[in-house]
């Protein structure tokens, strides 16, 4: 299909979703997952990336996040979310569900952003149920050790969704409710290997 097919498919096929994954921001610097260079490629995600590994060893997983929350935070967004923001804008993409947790969406002008993996913008406690914003986190993260709590002391968990973890059942249930009624779902840079997207 060529660049002008998919404008006339996306023009008469209204309304429009976008279903985004990793592969759309390798440009931006963020390696995916599932390729030869990805991030499974050096982690095991059964060591770094379950919600088992974390309540295990929850400094060792963020020995994996922290590397991951410094790249993340200062990446900038790439032409593939411009263009999904300015599709938005033009009334010609409803929505983006994405299973990226890096903001990039956010950044580069989407508003309706479904994000069904959780996102790094904030960290919970779950010893007394505070949030931390990004930036207070990599603070925390400074001192080199997995960050904690100031209240109460416990280590802070991402609020990204872990293997093992069920998904934000508002956002799911949005994400259910776009994808029934878009005419057509245009997907970018995911290999839909991840249940239940
Ligand atoms: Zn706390």
């Amino acid at each position: 299909m060529t660049a002008s097919d998919l404008a006339a498919l996306i023009r008469s096929r209204q309304p429009c979703v976008a279903l985004t994954g990793a592969g759309v921001s390798t440009e931006s610097g963020i390696p995916d997952f599932r390729s030869p260079t990805g991030v499974w490629a050096q982690y095991d995600p059964m060591e770094y990336a379950t919600i088992q590994a974390f309540d295990g060893d929850p400094e060792k997983v963020w020995s994996f996040y922290a590397l991951r929350f410094h790249a993340l935070a200062e990446a900038v967004p790439n032409d593939a979310h411009r263009a999904l923001a300015e599709l938005e804008n033009r009334g010609l993409v409803r929505a983006v569900v994405t299973q990226n947790i890096d903001l990039l969406h956010e950044r580069a002008g989407t508003h309706e952003l479904v994000e069904v993996h959780g996102s790094i913008r904030t960290c919970i406690c779950r010893g007394c149920g505070a949030t931390y914003e990004l930036e207070h986190v990599r603070r925390l993260l400074d001192g080199g050790s997995a960050p904690r709590c100031e209240a109460c002391g416990t280590i802070l968990k991402p609020n990204v969704v872990m293997f093992g973890e069920l998904l934000p059942f508002e956002a799911i249930d949005r994400a259910y409710a776009l994808a029934r009624e878009a005419s057509l779902l245009l997907v970018v840079g995911s290999t839909l290997e991840v249940a239940p997207v």
